[in-house]
């Protein structure tokens, strides 16, 4: 696995990390419910600049911890490589730890 944004995966991570212990309002709702509502999130990550990390994660809206009363979670998600610690969602493209979650999150 190489660079990510020009940057490597940890240093990625880590800004990653930062933003969200920081406190980044990210749009955890609406959950897409629909093919339709999960393709428009698509469309708008894909309609954001290639380095814009923080857009990534507003859209997607990524919480540092299991979302919802069902705890869900990048681990069970089947975008997630567990051996990488990477989401593999071509939209997202970033490392994420199993403990993390999205909206885009798939089972
Ligand atoms: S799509 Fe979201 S929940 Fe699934 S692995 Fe990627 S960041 Fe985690």
């Amino acid at each position: 696995m190489g660079a990510i944004l020009g940057k490597d995966t940890a240093t990625v991570l880590k800004e990653i990390e930062e933003m969200l212990a920081d406190g980044l309002k990210t749009q955890t709702e609406p959950f897409p419910e629909t093919a339709v509502e999960f393709a428009k999130l698509l469309d708008e990550l894909r309609a954001l600049e290639p380095d814009d990390l923080k857009g990534r994660l507003v859209i997607g809206g990524f919480t540092d911890y299991p979302y919802g009363e069902d705890e869900m979670r990048c681990q069970e998600c089947i975008y997630y490589l567990v051996h990488r610690k990477w989401c593999d969602l071509p939209e997202l493209s970033v490392p994420v730890e199993p403990n993390w979650w999205c909206r885009l999150w798939k089972i």
